[in-house]
């Protein structure tokens, strides 16, 4: 199936293409549709869903999209839904990935072992029609690391050790990434319902 995917960010697209495999994924960009969504949804399903029924909305295609961030418990849930927003409040201006993550060391500074435990969250959201609506959301579990390790991934990947080990998400290649992420895990779930919808389409077409 072709699939719209309701975002701007070209991680994200690759991540998800990836994910996805054998359906293709095509962003609003790629058919020079400028696509803007405000996510003013209090959590990720609401957020997920919003963007993709507006997509829906705009191109009648079949059409998905990601809600997605960190929560730190040491900072009750924060960064959360605002994880793209981080810390713009205070500098003023949107923050690119290093800064976010400098900033969130800085206002860990004095939490230790356990107690700098963190998610990452996922949902996705697929709409076929405005009757047909499809949502999942997906945790990963780790802690926040003192400084940035790796070069992979994106976003808050270099701060977050996945699980109990001692390796931040931007340190596995994409394939264990996408093996334990919040996004792998809900892809895997997305593609389980596509494979039942095609299923049971070629049974009716029989
Ligand atoms: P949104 O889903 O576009 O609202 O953005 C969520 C933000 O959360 C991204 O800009 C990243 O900063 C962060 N984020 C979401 N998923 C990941 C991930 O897999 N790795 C690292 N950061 C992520």
């Amino acid at each position: 199936m072709t699939l719209m995917f309701a975002t701007q960010n070209i991680h994200k697209k690759e991540e998800m293409a990836a994910l996805l495999v054998p359906h293709a994924i095509i962003m609003p960009s790629e058919l020079g549709i400028d696509f803007s969504f405000e996510e003013i949804g209090s959590t990720f399903i609401e957020n997920a869903l919003g963007k993709a029924e507006h997509l829906f909305m705009m191109t009648g295609k079949p059409s998905i999209a990601d809600d997605s961030g960190l929560q730190v418990d040491a900072l009750g849930g924060s960064p959360g839904i605002y994880s793209a927003r981080y810390g713009s409040d205070v500098f003023g201006r949107m923050l690119d990935a290093p800064e976010k993550n400098r900033y969130l060391l800085s206002n860990l500074q004095g939490v230790e072992g356990a107690a700098r435990s963190a998610r990452f969250i996922c949902a996705i959201a697929l709409v076929l029609s405005p009757s047909r609506k499809y949502v999942v959301q997906e945790t990963v579990e780790g802690r926040i690391a003192h400084k940035p390790f790796g070069d992979g991934g994106f976003g808050y990947d270099p701060v977050f050790l996945v699980g109990d080990n001692e390796r931040t998400m931007a340190e596995l290649t994409p394939a264990e990434k996408h093996r334990v992420s919040h996004r792998g895990i809900a892809a895997r779930k997305i593609l389980t319902i596509l494979a039942s919808i095609e299923n049971k389409e070629i049974l009716h077409v029989c």
